[in-house]
């Protein structure tokens, strides 16, 4: 049975949902056709301390969210030498050329922007033309680490991210805008807001607001969460606080005025998200798009400058959120679109079908049945 390969890491929560949501569409097109296997490269395939990042990041962003995007910068930078990319794929050479041997697959596909370069470099170094797939899960401006030439196929979330590759030597032919990767339990979601509100023990007829900053609980959760009960708005707040166990703890512990559900990593994001009315996120791609294919209207409360500030604007330009930074703003914001019975939540929420693609998963999973 032919094997598929998945190069990620749990940095962040948007490598597994891609990966997963390609997964369930792959599996859903052909049962039982393919076996899948996805492997964390940070954490099995990088010596110390580079292995520790899965568990780490989070903690960086959050304490530092500024020296991150100075590092991030400096890569994107750095990756478009040919010197430090020979440098960086030499030095993990033997990491990939190991991770070939123990998962032999029939097609790798990667989505994770670190690994694109080494793992194709050691792969073809080994003479083996494999099929190697790069499904970029960034999205508005993806970094240079994305692309390389030696794929067999490159598949791009947005238009933006199709001209930076052609920018950075891609080929027309080895390129596809497919849209981003959303799990299809989104799109094929058969629950009305009530059913799902039912489902979940939420109240049925008041107003929810659901705040999420990314699989890991980063950002300024807590202090946008704190502005908006300071007001005593006609709402429900619901917090996800993903894998940060101490933000889940300090929402908890915290004193608020009005009614607060607290969560810490959830399963069923796509019933939480349709039995809310507003969500309040970072700009990460993945929550914005499964938002989008949902239609529930979005404010923007931030983002790691360079790697997903380029998203808000991708969002705003083409009317399809709001940006407001910082938890002041978020609070004036959630206000505002609650006021006259939620006016301005159907004028936020048309926008959505501007950047949502619920087929997208579709073409990704048909493109690598095409590899098999
Ligand atoms: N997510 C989830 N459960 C949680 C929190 C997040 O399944 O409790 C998922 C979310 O639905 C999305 C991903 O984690 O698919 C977050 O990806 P995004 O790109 O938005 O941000 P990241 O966490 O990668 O920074």
């Amino acid at each position: 049975m032919p094997h598929i390969l998945f190069l990620m890491s749990d940095t962040g929560g948007g490598h597994r949902a891609a990966s997963r949501a390609i997964e369930a569409a792959l599996q859903e097109r052909e049962p039982g056709r393919f076996t899948v296997e996805l492997v964390d490269l940070w954490k099995d395939y990088t010596p110390f301390p580079f292995n520790t990042i899965p568990d780490s990041a989070s903690h960086w962003l959050d304490a530092l969210p500024s020296s991150y995007s100075a590092t991030f910068w400096m890569w994107d930078m750095l990756a478009r030498s040919r010197w430090w990319s020979r440098l960086y794929c030499g030095l993990l050479s033997s990491w990939m050329k190991r991770l070939h041997v123990e998962h032999p697959a029939d097609v790798i596909v990667c989505v994770h922007a670190a690994f694109v370069r080494p793992a194709v470099h050691a792969l073809r170094k080994t003479c083996s033309n494999k099929p190697f797939i790069t499904v970029i899960t960034d999205y508005a401006w993806p970094t240079c680490l994305w692309y390389d030439p030696r794929v067999d196929r490159c598949l791009v979330p947005t238009e933006p991210a199709y001209e930076r590759g052609l920018a950075l030597g891609m080929k027309p032919a080895q390129m596809l805008v497919t849209g981003p990767p959303v799990h299809p339990k989104f799109s094929k979601l058969g629950l009305s807001k009530s059913e799902a509100r039912t489902q979940l023990d939420w109240s049925p007829d008041k107003r929810v607001v659901l705040i999420i900053g990314g699989g890991d609980g980063t950002g300024p959760v807590l202090a946008t969460a704190r502005a908006i009960d300071e007001r005593e708005l006609d709402c429900e707040l619901v917090v996800i606080a993903g894998r940060n166990q101490s933000l889940k703890t300090a929402l908890e512990s915290a004193p608020w005025k009005g009614a607060m559900r607290v969560y810490g990593f959830v399963e069923n994001m796509h019933v939480m998200m349709r039995a809310s009315d507003l969500l309040i996120t970072k700009a990460g791609p993945a929550t914005i798009t499964e938002a989008a294919i949902l239609g529930l209207p979005l404010v923007l409360n931030g983002g790691l400058k360079y790697q997903e500030s380029p998203n808000i604007d991708y969002v705003v330009e083409r009317e399809a959120g709001v940006y407001a930074p910082g938890a002041k703003k978020t609070a004036d914001q959630v206000e505002k679109l609650l006021e006259h019975e939620g006016a301005g939540l159907e004028a936020l929420g048309a926008g959505l079908t501007r950047i949502a693609q619920p087929d997208a998963v579709w073409k990704i999973a048909d493109e690598i049945r095409r590899y098999v």
